[in-house]
């Protein structure tokens, strides 16, 4: 059997930031709104660093207007909400995203829940996951909804598909489910207490791996021929002292068994970020009651 398609996210993405990019000009010349981003950082982790300088950095690239808010790690529970309140009454913000995680002595979920609904851009509040739930409109977390687009960009409908999703959590593995039951999958979530796990993907024409365990997912867990996309981001220690990027299914293992593959760095890292751009326009066009697909999104 041939090698796996390896699904590339860095050219998908870059065709939605495209699309994004065509949508905020169209946005501006008909109906001159610039689509605002405010991102908020509290601390000084040197990875969120990095994430918040990547969003501001492509929300610029695309002639929005990003709004950075750097935060010291002593910032107090109700300065950061006080601040959050601003944004939420600012009409020059359409999107809020507060980078996670917060430092332990604020209460993120208190923090979510105090960003305006309709500019949660990250949809982790919680009436934009009671929507996803219901199968209503809200906004859509990034990373679920770009494993979407890249899964019926290569699979069309997805309808009768079966699927595993390997992660519970609430920023993936819940929201990827959802979407996947929306689109008419037979789903199974999989978590820490599931039974004989092998044989549980080894059942799923999709497989959605976001457990964050290098390499756990092996190339006999695959169904051959099916679709493969890894969610994990681990850093691994390499025998030179060096380190490498893997994600959470053995690439060189499952490739050789599936129909297609996204590979970890290079799959869905650069989706979302263009989602979290495509959520940013999407939040301005809704707050100005505009419809979306005047904008192509
Ligand atoms: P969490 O740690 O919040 O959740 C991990 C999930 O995996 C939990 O539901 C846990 O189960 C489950 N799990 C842990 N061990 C096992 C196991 N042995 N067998 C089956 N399930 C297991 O992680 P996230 O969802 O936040 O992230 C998952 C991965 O995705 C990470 O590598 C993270 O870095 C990456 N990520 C990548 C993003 C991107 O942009 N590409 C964005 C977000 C995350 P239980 O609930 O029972 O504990």
């Amino acid at each position: 059997m041939s090698d796996a398609y390896i699904i590339d996210g860095n050219q998908f993405s870059a065709a939605l930031r495209d699309k994004v990019g065509e949508g905020v000009r169209t946005l501006r010349d008909r109906h001159h709104i610039t689509p605002g981003l405010a991102v908020v950082l509290v601390g000084e982790d040197p990875a969120s660093q990095v994430y918040v300088r990547n969003k501001n950095k492509r929300a610029s690239e695309l002639s929005m207007r990003s709004f950075e808010h750097i935060l010291s790690a002593e910032t107090t529970e109700p300065e950061l909400l006080t601040l959050i309140a601003g944004l939420n009454a600012d009409a020059d913000v359409h999107g809020i995203l507060v980078q996670l995680p917060l430092p332990a002595h604020i209460d993120a979920q208190k923090v979510i829940e105090a960003i305006r609904p309709d500019k949660d851009v990250d949809g982790f509040h919680p009436w934009n996951v009671g929507m996803l739930a219901s199968g209503g409109t809200g906004m859509v977390p990034c990373t679920p909804l770009g494993c979407l687009m890249m899964l019926k960009d290569r699979l069309g409908k997805l309808a009768g598909q079966r699927a595993i999703v390997v992660g519970r959590s609430n920023i993936v593995g819940k929201p990827m489910a959802h979407l996947l039951l929306k689109e008419s999958c037979t789903v199974t979530i999989a978590h820490s207490r599931t039974r004989d796990l092998a044989e549980e993907v080894r059942r799923a024409d999709i497989v959605v791996a976001a457990v964050g365990k290098p390499e756990m997912v092996r190339g006999s867990w695959i169904k051959p021929g099916a679709t493969v996309i890894d969610v994990g981001i681990n850093r691994i220690a390499l025998p030179d002292g060096k380190t490498r990027l893997v994600g959470d299914v053995c690439f060189d293992e499952a490739k050789t068994v599936a129909g297609a593959i996204t590979p970890v760095p290079g799959g869905v890292g650069p989706m979302t970020i263009a989602c979290l751009l495509r959520n940013t326009l999407v939040a301005a066009v809704r707050l100005n009651k505009l419809h979306e697909d005047e904008f192509g999104v």
